[in-house]
């Protein structure tokens, strides 16, 4: 990389594409182009097989049957298929509540939203100010009769890892269909269908160094989820997503799923403590610096601060150098502050405030040295220039 490169630290936005998944999809792009649904003829078969084994990496990586696959054009489109699907094909003679968590990503919000005109009754349920679920307020949500339930893994702005496995284990008392939305969790944190009872899980290629536009959702087989499609079509994934699958964007993504599986861990551990590094030196530069979110229980490249008596738009225009943003991508051209500090109790002078940075694979230690030295330095700058122009006699 050029040494005068911007440092990347929105890794909760996008990933860049590791190498070797480069590599892997190449071939797929520039010399077998067949249609993997073209069984008829030995390119398409081809094809199909590769499809297959990029099937095959995807559920190993969350202890699922690669026939428990199925492919989507990202973890969006897999939110939606998963929820809407459920509720569309379970009907509204049953129980009509689906309950999710006022921090989720607006696709899931919005699907659950979208349901309400169909008859189905909509529960957002609040969060700690540490951003984790009380597993209480979950327990009396389901006192009433639930559809589904569907929390994230790991939050897009706070890194906050929620405990999937004891939310399962109420969910599934309760006999409600179980969805999370792992988009940020899958090839972070260790992941297994089993052990968090998920009926439904969606994940994105390109926030595991995947490639963009491909993603899957995870459908149990035993006991069996039954989904309506959004897509009418071929019948392509046994019914529940039509459309000619993308044989190297799949490729892309079972190579990432691969690798994820075997280094995950490794990634983990060497980018906890860079995040250390980076925090270590903010801290020092940055008196009444803030972390929001739970650090006990959070993903690895996250951070999640308030500076204080700064403009965090102000901020990130005193930082050319460093990618970061005020908080989802989708909603970061938004002047609104982020919804989802503001359900963890934050107010919105604070959010405004605040910078979510995300490290990744490829993150160096001497980028976090100078990434904390710019952004002290940047802060240093924007708040005495607020404190004297706060001064009447400094005024002019
Ligand atoms: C990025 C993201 C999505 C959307 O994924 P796409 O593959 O871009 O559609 C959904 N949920 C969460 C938590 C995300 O971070």
């Amino acid at each position: 990389m050029r040494p005068n490169r911007p440092i990347y630290l929105d890794h909760h936005a996008t990933t860049p594409l590791d190498p070797r998944v480069l590599a892997a999809m190449r071939p797929w792009w520039e010399e077998n182009f067949a249609n993997p649904h073209s069984v008829e003829h030995a390119l398409g078969r081809a094809a199909e097989e590769a499809v297959e084994e990029a099937r095959g990496h995807v559920a190993e990586l969350i202890g699922a049957d690669a026939r428990e696959i199925v492919f989507t054009s990202g973890a969006t489109e897999a939110n939606n298929i998963a929820i809407k699907g459920a509720a569309r094909f379970a009907g509204t003679d049953g129980p009509r509540r689906i309950i999710t968590l006022a921090t989720e990503h607006k696709c899931v919000l919005e699907s659950v939203r979208d349901l309400a005109p169909e008859g189905f009754e909509p529960v957002i349920l609040p969060v700690r100010p540490d951003g984790l679920l009380d597993l209480d307020v979950l327990r009396a949500a389901l006192e009433t009769p639930t559809l589904l339930v569907s929390v994230m893994a790991v939050n897009n702005e706070t890194g906050v890892v929620q405990d999937l496995a004891a939310i399962g284990a109420v969910v599934k008392e309760a006999g409600a269909l179980f969805h999370t939305d792992a988009a940020q969790a899958a090839g972070r944190i260790p992941l297994d269908v089993e052990e968090i009872r998920a009926d439904l899980l969606s994940l994105s290629g390109h926030k595991m160094y995947g490639p963009k536009g491909v993603g899957a959702l995870y459908v149990r087989r035993r006991p069996r989820v039954r989904l309506a499609p959004l897509f009418s079509g071929g019948g392509q994934e046994r019914g529940l997503r039509s459309g000619t699958l993308p044989a190297p964007l799949l490729v892309g993504l079972g190579e990432a799923a691969r690798i994820a599986a075997a280094e995950g861990m490794l990634d983990s551990g060497r980018i906890t403590g860079q995040r250390q590094r980076l925090l270590d030196g903010l801290m020092a530069a940055i008196p009444g610096l803030r972390i929001n979110g739970t650090m006990e229980s959070r993903v690895a490249g996250n951070l999640n601060l308030t500076f204080p008596g700064v403009e965090a738009q102000a901020l990130l225009a005193a930082l050319p150098d460093v990618c970061l943003s005020t908080g989802s991508a989708c909603s970061s051209a938004e002047i609104t502050p982020s919804y989802v500090l503001g359900a963890m109790g934050i107010p919105d002078s604070e959010a405004r405030a605040t910078l979510r940075i995300g490290l990744g694979r490829f993150t160096s230690p001497a980028e976090m040295d100078r990434a904390a030295a710019l952004i002290g330095a940047a802060w240093q700058r924007l708040s005495s220039t607020l404190i004297r122009s706060s001064t009447p006699d400094a005024a002019e």
